[in-house]
């Protein structure tokens, strides 16, 4: 043994900069100290895998054995000791590894980050340092590889001194032992350390030892080679990470070196009708150490649905998040997966296109969010994504635009797109849809009105309607509609009386149209466009305006109808005799009103004369009133024939718009009717 490498008992200043960082570590670092044992043990492994590069290169004279690491832990004394067989160090690594280098890096660190020390927190850099964010006091016993190195042990009690001696301690390897300060002791329970174990170090890929078992896994699936997996293996290793979900649709194994490198297994899970139950189930993962579940600014927000997990060493792992978004790799890792499930999707497509059918309602939520979110992903997923229609047939886009387009293309050139958001809902329109031979799409999920904003953007002439949005010579149009048969006086009248029968929650304005006589008699409709923003803002879409307005709908009355035709007759027979005399009031001051419009028309407002003014709101009040017993008389009918409550009902029930005392009141009109 020589002189130089013999040990000797010493004292020494740990080299920071700083003046004496302990206190700032504590301080700072308050969320998460249980990071301190995934760095111990991940140094452990390390040291482990040191030894077995240089053994491999013939640089280790002795027979290496089985590399392992082992925690023991004494809760009544508050200590926690990590042991490996690796490396070990000399006195002159543990000066430079340990006082200078692993402090005063720390110490740079803290000064670097000290503004977003909680974004860092969990995060890998601060190594070795982290174990005095729980302990008061922390040995080091070491023995290097090298043979003629003798055993050091370094002791250092949370300040800048530290002390070294020889050591009694004859195997290589390193151990570190914890003193816990007082209100760090619970970590020193055995349920709490094989917790931290289980989290951090569960896939390690050196066998880890705590009270003599192994806890964790050192080939997870995602290091080993596809071609030797089978699916089941997939589906049990998701069922390991993830206990209480439903088995997942599918799975895809990542595995890049080139320009990064990555591995991984990412799930898609069944995304049934909301997006934020199943997020943020990803594990990251550095090199097998376990890092942290929440990605978001690691993968686009949309794959944050996904399950699974990845590795790379390549993500930095020890700055802050705002810094991960604009990191190349990040980038890079991030188009890299985008492109991987697109891959999967589109080949599923190509060569599983039933599977993929089948399990498309669970998928197509992802799908759509990703289209929404994600330009590149929009162009992949043109090529993949499937229409289902009412009947349940899936097409391409290309597809269907093939299958459609002769028939629902409109007079101005427009291809029309109708779709249902629910097959019971919306039964009646739906029926009469496929009756003209109309094909119905359904689009069914929350973002339904992005979505289809979102390819009417993209696609040209190309419209989306609901099938219940208006009748349907009108959302398809093939020639110009004739003009109602019966004249502008009657159809004021009839709107007077329905406007008595509709619901008094919701506006319903009342036209009419000439439909064919086997439509219905009335058809109650709900704009497209209305409709659509009011679920966009619903949803977030930001347009409150729309959201806070009341619901309206259309209400058609089919003058073509043979009970509409009955109605205008029991119209004509009961208020002929009131509606004209009415009319006949109206005639001499309607004219003495036009006329006098017609005078002040001409006129600036300052040259209209106060006479006039009280002339035109004498007459305009006479008018008004007439108009409401006009209106009057229209109630009075609808209360005596019961046939305009019924055709109106009967539109509101299929628009599953009639409730409690309304529909009661129907039920029984009905009965009578009868
Ligand atoms: P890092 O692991 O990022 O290098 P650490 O602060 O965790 O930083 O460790 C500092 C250095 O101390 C390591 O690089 C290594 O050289 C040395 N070291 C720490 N733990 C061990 C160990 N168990 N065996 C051998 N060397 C170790
Ligand atoms: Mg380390």
């Amino acid at each position: 043994m020589s002189e130089q490498n013999d040990p000797q008992k010493k004292g020494g200043t740990i080299g920071v900069t700083t003046n004496n960082i302990f206190p700032i570590i504590k301080k700072f670092l308050y969320s998460d100290h249980e990071i301190f044992l995934r760095e111990l043990v991940a140094n452990a492994v390390d040291a482990t895998q040191k030894l077995k590069a240089l053994a491999a290169n013939g640089e280790v004279a002795e027979e290496i054995g089985n590399p392992v690491v082992t925690i023991t832990a004494d809760s009544q004394a508050g200590t926690i000791t990590v042991t490996d067989n690796g490396i070990g160090m000399t006195q002159e690594e543990v000066e430079k590894y340990i006082n200078q280098i692993a402090f005063s890096s720390a110490g740079e660190f803290l000064d670097k980050y000290k503004d977003q020390i909680n974004n860092i927190i969990g995060h890998f850099g601060l190594g070795f340092y982290s174990s005095f964010m729980v302990a008061s006091k922390v040995e080091i016993i070491t023995k290097s590889y090298l043979s003629e190195a003798p055993a050091v042990k370094w002791s250092c009690q949370g300040d800048p001194e530290y002390t070294m001696e020889p050591a009694d301690k004859a195997e290589r390897g390193t151990q570190i032992i914890l003193y816990l300060d007082e209100e760090s002791k619970p970590f020193a329970e055995s349920a709490k350390i094989r917790e931290l174990l289980l989290k951090y170090c569960r896939f390690l890929p050196v066998e880890i030892l705590f009270e003599e078992k192994a806890i964790n896994e050192t080939q997870p699936l995602w290091t080993r080679k596809p071609a030797d997996l089978s699916e089941e293996e997939y589906l049990n290793f998701y069922r390991q990470l993830y206990p209480m979900q439903e088995d997942p649709l599918f799975y895809i194994h990542l595995n890049v070196d080139y320009p990064f490198n990555l591995t991984g297994i990412l799930y898609f899970p069944k995304i049934k009708d909301r997006l934020d139950i199943s997020r943020n189930k990803i594990q990251l993962y550095c090199n097998q150490v376990f890092v942290t579940d929440s990605v978001e600014h690691i993968v686009p927000d949309f794959l944050t649905l996904l399950h699974g997990v990845i590795d790379s060493p390549d993500i930095p792992l020890n700055v802050s998040r705002s810094y991960l978004q604009s990191d190349a790799n990040v980038k890079k890792i991030s188009t890299h997966i985008t492109k991987k499930v697109a891959d999967r999707l589109e080949e599923l497509f190509k060569n599983e296109r039933k599977n993929l059918e089948e399990k498309w309602d669970n998928l197509k939520l992802f799908i759509e969010y990703g289209m929404l979110s994600d330009e590149k992903f929009y162009e992949r997923a043109e090529k993949f994504y499937l229409f289902k229609n009412s009947d349940k047939a899936c097409f391409s886009f290309e597809e269907y635009k093939t299958a459609v387009e002769p028939n629902q293309t409109d007079k101005e050139k427009h291809l029309i797109y109708l779709y249902a958001s629910h097959l019971q809902e919306q039964y009646a329109a739906i029926e009469s849809a496929k009756n003209m031979g109309y094909d119905v799409l359904l689009l069914d999920t929350p973002l339904t009105a992005h979505f289809v904003n979102l390819l009417e953007s993209k696609w040209k002439d190309t419209r989306f309607c609901r099938v219940d949005a208006d009748v349907l010579s009108k959302l398809i149009a093939k020639e110009e509609l004739e003009k109602p048969s019966i004249s502008d006086e009657e159809q004021q009248d009839l709107r007077m009386a329905f406007e008595a029968v509709v619901p008094k929650e919701g506006h319903y304005y009342v036209h009419f149209e000439n439909l064919r006589p086997d439509d219905q008699p009335v058809l109650i409709t709900r704009s497209e466009f209305m409709r659509r923003y009011r679920e966009m803002s619903a949803i977030g879409g930001g347009m409150n305006f729309y959201g806070s307005m009341p619901e309206s709908f259309e209400l058609t009355v089919n003058c073509s109808h043979p009970l509409i035709q009955l109605i205008l007759e029991q119209k004509h027979n009961q208020t002929e005799e009131e509606l004209h005399t009415l009319a006949a009031e109206r005639r001499e001051p309607q004219s003495t009103l036009d006329d006098l419009h017609k005078s002040m028309e001409k006129k600036k407002t300052e040259e209209i004369s106060q006479e006039q003014k009280e002339e035109e709101q004498k007459l305009q009040e006479k008018i008004t009133e007439l108009e409401r017993q006009r209106r009057k008389v229209m109630e009075a009918f609808a209360g005596t024939c019961p046939l305009v409550g019924q055709v109106t009902d009967l539109a509101l029930l299929s628009n599953n718009l009639l409730q409690g005392q309304a529909l009661t009141a129907f039920i029984k009109r009905s009965l009578s009717l009868l």
